[in-house]
């Protein structure tokens, strides 16, 4: 799974159009969800998990470093939990993208063990180390402590973090399909026959840092003191539940994620 030819555009087209035919009524459930989940509920958990830890009067560096992981690591981590326990439920087998296919879990034993153990490495040395550098550029600045910004700013920036974060990731990700980055680094991200919501963050460390962490990023460093820290983080909890959804075995039409045009799973 090296270089690959572009399909023409309008086989993206159809395929939009059969997705949104899939969702159905289920799509308006997914927006509602979507904007009461995202707009409402994860900045009000955000704005009370800063007042916690403002309490504790850290440094600036460190204290970016502890929200950012508590949330990162929670979002991703509830996400797979939850897309597990669903694999246990009969009535989810109809929402399988390829439910054939065996799962990971029994297939690949060491597979999924490598994973826990990129993802361990990931979360507690990479994000402290893109956060270093974040800080130390100058382009980690956001201000408004756990005030919660009005909705409309929420989504807002968070629809501007998504096209740029669109654009970043389909850019690095199409040259890491070219031979020599495929072969040295984005091989490790395909190493799964059957995706699950986990294997969205296993990657190489010069990828999670130039495509999956800096993608994320790209947005707020543009949007920069525009953007406040509940935002930021909000963004950040939308990014991580999308990625894991996108990379899960089912397809739920009802999912808050996938909403608009052009984002079906990767
Ligand atoms: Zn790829």
């Amino acid at each position: 799974m090296g270089d690959f030819e572009d399909p023409p555009l309008g086989s993206y087209v159809r395929i939009e159009l059969l997705r949104y035919k899939a969702k159905g009524v289920w799509l308006l459930l997914g927006a509602l969800m979507c904007a009461g989940i995202y707009g409402k509920l994860v900045p009000a958990l955000i704005s009370a998990l800063l007042q916690a830890v403002g309490m504790l009067q850290l440094p600036n560096s460190l204290y970016l470093t502890l929200v950012v992981m508590i949330s990162h690591d929670f979002c991703y981590i509830l996400h797979c939990l939850m897309l597990r326990g669903v694999t246990f439920m009969g009535w989810s087998e109809q929402y399988r993208c390829n439910p054939t296919a065996e799962w990971p879990w029994t297939a690949d034993k060491a597979l999924v063990s490598r994973t826990y153990t990129t993802l361990l490495f990931n979360f507690f040395v990479l994000i402290p180390v893109a956060i270093y550098l974040g800080l130390s550029s100058g382009s980690f600045d956001f201000p408004g402590g756990s005030i919660i910004p009005p909705l409309w700013e929420i989504i807002r920036q968070i629809l501007f973090c998504m096209c740029a974060e669109d654009v970043w990731s389909f850019t690095f990700h199409r040259i890491n399909h070219y031979r020599l980055p495929y072969r040295y680094i984005h091989k490790k991200h395909h190493e799964y026959k059957t995706s699950i919501g986990m294997t969205a963050e296993y990657a190489h460390p010069c990828e999670y840092l130039i495509t999956n962490v800096a993608a994320a990023a790209v947005g707020p460093v543009m949007l920069g003191t525009r953007m406040q820290m509940v935002t930021f983080l909000t963004w950040l909890c939308y990014r991580i539940g999308d990625t894991v959804d996108q990379h899960g075995a089912y397809e739920f039409p009802w999912s808050p994620f996938s909403i608009l045009p052009f984002a079906s799973k990767g």
